[in-house]
C-alpha cells in the first residue's frame, strides 16, 4: 500500500487552512501537552516533514461515543489531523468501504506495519468471546491481529482503557482493556467518557515531533493530560475551599456556581486536563455545566454512586478541606458565614479565598439564608435532590 508523499503541513496548507491558523494549532498543541510555547516551532518543523501516518481504528464493545467527539470538532485540529491528514485506512463508523473492501483495506496495511492503532470499545472475553464478534471474529482476536504490526497502541475512551460501562458489575461479557490483552508493546491510555479529542490529537503530535508517545502515569496515561487532579484546576476551587457548596439540584449555591462536591463531585479523586483544556473546542465541561464531575478518566467508575460523596481523607491531605468538617456538613448560616469570615480573616492568607468568594456572592445578590432554607435543617440526607 503507497501512502501520499506530503508532508502533514503540506496537506494542512492544501486544504486551505493559512499559515497563521497552522501556526495557532502548533502553539494549541504545545500548550495541551503542558510544553513553553517555544516548542510549537519544533511541533511546525516535525509537521513539517512528518510524512502521513497510517492509522487503524478498531471500535469494539462501545456506543461509539469517542469517535462521535472526533467528528464534532472544528478547526485543523483534531479531527482534520487524526481522520483526514493522517492516512485513516479503516474505521468501522466512518469509512466509505464496506464489508470485504474495508478488510482488505485493513489486511493491506497490517501487513505493510508501520501503523498507529486506535482502539475504541473493551474487549470481550465471556464465553469465546461471542458478545462482540465483527465479520465472525471475537473482539480480542481482531484486537490481537491489528496490533501484531503497529508501531504502537492507542487506547481511546474507558472503556478501550478500563473495561468501561461493559465491565460495570456484574460484568456479564468479562469485558477488559486493551492493555489486559496487549502486553508486548506500548499502549497509551487517553481515557475519559468521551476521550477528549485535543488529547489523541497531542498524543499523535507529540509522536510525530519527538518520535516516541509521551510520558505516562502507572495507568498508562499521558502525564500531560492525566497528571493533575481535577479538583486542584477546577473553577469552583474558591467556593470549595470556602466551604460554599451545592445542596440541591437548582438552590441557590447551584445557580451561583458553587462547589458540586455534595453532589456527588469526583474531582477531587479524578486526574484529567477537563478543566483546562474543555470539551467542544473548549466551549465548556461538566462542571462548567453545572453537573458533578463523575471520574470517568479513572478505572471502575462506573461502579462508584455517581451522587454519592467521596470520602475527602481518602485522597486529600486534611489540610486542603479546611470547611469540610462535622460543621460543614450543614449548609451555611448567615451567622456561620459570619463568624468564620472573622476567625479567618485573623488568620493570615486563608482569608483572600473566602473573602473573594464572599464578596462574589454579595456581587450577586446572593444570600447563604436561601441557602439554609432550601437545605432543610442543614442534613445533607435532607437536602440531597431525591
Ligand atoms: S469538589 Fe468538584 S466542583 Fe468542587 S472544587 Fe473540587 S472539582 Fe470543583
Amino acid at each position: 500500500m503507497s501512502y501520499p508523499r506530503e508532508s502533514i503541513k503540506e496537506t494542512l496548507l492544501q486544504r486551505g487552512v493559512s499559515r497563521r491558523d497552522f501556526l495557532k494549532f502548533c502553539t494549541l498543541m504545545a500548550g495541551a501537552l503542558a510544553m513553553p510555547k517555544e516548542v510549537a516551532g519544533l511541533i511546525d518543523r516535525a509537521l513539517a516533514s512528518a510524512r502521513r501516518t497510517p492509522v487503524v481504528w478498531l471500535e469494539l464493545q462501545d456506543c461509539a461515543g469517542c469517535s462521535e467527539a472526533f467528528l464534532r470538532s472544528s478547526n485543523p485540529t483534531a479531527a482534520e489531523i487524526v481522520l483526514d491528514v493522517l492516512s485513516v485506512d479503516y474505521h468501522e463508523t466512518i469509512m466509505a468501504a464496506a464489508g470485504k473492501q474495508a478488510e482488505e483495506a485493513k489486511a493491506a496495511t497490517i501487513k505493510a506495519g508501520g501503523y498507529l492503532l486506535v482502539v475504541e470499545g473493551s474487549v470481550s472475553l465471556g464465553d469465546d468471546g461471542v458478545y462482540c464478534c465483527i465479520g465472525g471474529r471475537s473482539s480480542e482476536d481482531l484486537l490481537r491481529e491489528a496490533a501484531a504490526n503497529a508501531v504502537a497502541v492507542i487506547a481511546v475512551g474507558n472503556c478501550a482503557t478500563f473495561g468501561g460501562i461493559p465491565k460495570a458489575s456484574p460484568n456479564p461479557t468479562q469485558a477488559v482493556g486493551v492493555m489486559d490483552i496487549i502486553t508486548d508493546k506500548p499502549v497509551l491510555n487517553i481515557p475519559g467518557c468521551p476521550l477528549n479529542p485535543v488529547n489523541l490529537t497531542a498524543t499523535v503530535v507529540h509522536y510525530l515531533t519527538f518520535g516516541a508517545l509521551p510520558e505516562m502515569d502507572k495507568l498508562h496515561r499521558p502525564l500531560f493530560a492525566f497528571g493533575q487532579l481535577i479538583h486542584n484546576n477546577c473553577e469552583r476551587r474558591g467556593h470549595f475551599d470556602a466551604g460554599e457548596f451545592v445542596w440541591a439540584w437548582g438552590d441557590a449555591g447551584h445557580r451561583a456556581g458553587w462547589c458540586l462536591y455534595k453532589m456527588g463531585c469526583k474531582g477531587p479523586m479524578s486526574f484529567h486536563n477537563c478543566p483546562t483544556v474543555r470539551y467542544n473546542d473548549g466551549t465548556s465541561w461538566p462542571i462548567g455545566a453545572g453537573h458533578p464531575c463523575i471520574g470517568c478518566s479513572e478505572p471502575g467508575f462506573w461502579d462508584v454512586p455517581t451522587y454519592e460523596p467521596i470520602k475527602l481523607q481518602d485522597y486529600l491531605p486534611p489540610s486542603s478541606y479546611p470547611q469540610v468538617g462535622s460543621e460543614a456538613q450543614k449548609p451555611i448560616t448567615a451567622e456561620g458565614a459570619a463568624l468564620t469570615g472573622g476567625a479567618v480573616g485573623v488568620i493570615v492568607g486563608a482569608a483572600l479565598a473566602f473573602g473573594y468568594a464572599v464578596m462574589t456572592n454579595r456581587a450577586k445578590g446572593i444570600s447563604p439564608e436561601v441557602n439554609t432554607k432550601e437545605a432543610g435543617e442543614g442534613e445533607h440526607e435532607e437536602s440531597h435532590p431525591e
